[in-house]
Formats: structure tokens, sequence, C-alpha cells
């Protein structure tokens, strides 16, 4: 019945995705996990600094791929508002002249985003523009990059290929892009090499788009 999965999470109590504690998506304490903004190193990402909520492991990872994997879109408020709440306190990330925050999700793949029910990282994005609103700060989601046909899952590949994967099919979407020069910081689940992240970084700086830094919810190691 089309209504059968809708009508079972009605019934079913929502478990927090981490740990499994009743009555949360994501409960406070594995909240309390995604507080913590630390530095990334990884390889040459270009200029600006990258930054994750968590590290690859235990409850984090558990919650991210729930989310990313496993259709708990219920998860983008509590991930959104994770990103809200780190965003202004990173030191090199900074609002527009007007005070705007612009943040671009990094790109899903096309059959990714089939399979898992639509551009995860955009709906983060909203949920992270939404949560800043709330919060009294102005914030605009800019999906300003696109991943073309032929780009394989970046699962199991190493840093060479991850590279190869991307080039030329990670390119500038027009229609996402914010107004030239604006500056943005990009947001994206995990950071494994870098790889990827560097890609995005290198396409928007190249379009003329200045990212301050990149926002990730986990990083590996
Ligand atoms: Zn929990």
């Amino acid at each position: 019945m089309w209504f059968s999965k809708r009508v079972l999470e009605l019934i079913l109590p929502v478990t927090c995705a981490g740990c499994g504690e009743p009555g949360h998506a994501c409960c406070p304490e594995c909240r309390a996990g995604l507080a913590r903004p630390a530095p990334v190193a990884r390889g040459p990402t270009g200029a600006a600094p990258v930054y994750a909520l968590a590290r690859y492991t235990g409850p984090a990872r558990r919650i991210v791929l729930a989310y990313k994997e496993r259709g708990r879109r219920d998860l983008a408020a509590p991930l959104g508002a994770a990103f809200a709440a780190a965003l202004p306190y990173l030191p090199e990330a900074r609002a527009d002249p007007e005070g705007v925050w612009w943040l671009v999700p990094a790109p899903s793949r096309r059959t990714a985003s089939r399979t898992r029910g639509g551009p995860h990282l955009l709906r983060l994005a909203r949920a992270c523009a939404a949560e800043l609103a709330a919060t009294g700060r102005r914030a605009a989601v800019a999906p300003a990059l696109r991943l073309g046909f032929g780009a394989r899952d970046a699962v199991g590949l190493d840093r060479d290929q991850r590279a190869a994967n991307l080039a030329g099919r990670l390119t500038l979407d027009p229609r996402g892009v914010p107004p030239r020069g604006t500056p943005v910081v990009l947001l994206d689940d995990v950071v494994t090499t870098g790889a990827t992240v560097a890609a995005c970084l290198r396409t928007l700086g190249e379009g003329g788009f200045p990212v301050m830094a990149a926002l990730v919810l986990t990083a590996t190691r």
C-alpha cells in the first residue's frame, strides 16, 4: 500500500540513529558528539580550511550512514542544526556583505540521488539554512555544483582514483550559483581522502566563488 511506510513511521517509535535510544531521531548525547568542529588535514584541499563535526566512527558514523544510505530523512533537521551551530564559529567562515551565509552542498551522484530519495546534501544544506534563519541569521543555499553522468560511487577508491573519477564531471551549475564573488561555505557528509572536497573547492574557486571553509559532518581516521 502506498502509505504503508508512512504508517509504519507513525506506529513504530522513533529511535536515535546513533545509539538506538527511543524518542529521538538523534538523541541529545549523540547531538553533543556532533558539536565539536575540528580542523581536518587532508592533502591539497586548496586555500580553504576543512572542518569536521566528528570522527567517522561510533554513533556519528551510524548517524551519517542512516541518513545517507538508509533514507532516514528525519535526521536532516538535527544534522542541519549541527552544521548551523558550528558554522558561525569557524574562524575563516563569513557571511556576504549583506550578512547572508551562502551554503553550497557537495553534489550527489544522480543514481545515488534516485536510490537515496533525493540529493541528501541539498536537503541538509536547506535544513542548515532553516536553522540559521531560526537563530536570526540570513542564509541561502546555492546548489552550484553538479556531478555529470558516469561518475562512480567513491566508496573503495583511493585518492588518485577519486580525482580521476571526478575530473571533468564536476562542473558549476549556472542555475544554482550565487552572485559572482560571493563568499561561500561548502557542506559535505564524509571526508575520506579529501579528493572530493578538493575538487569542489577548486571548481568553485575557478568559477569565481571564494570558498571560506568546508564543513563536513565526519572525517575518517
Ligand atoms: Zn543517540
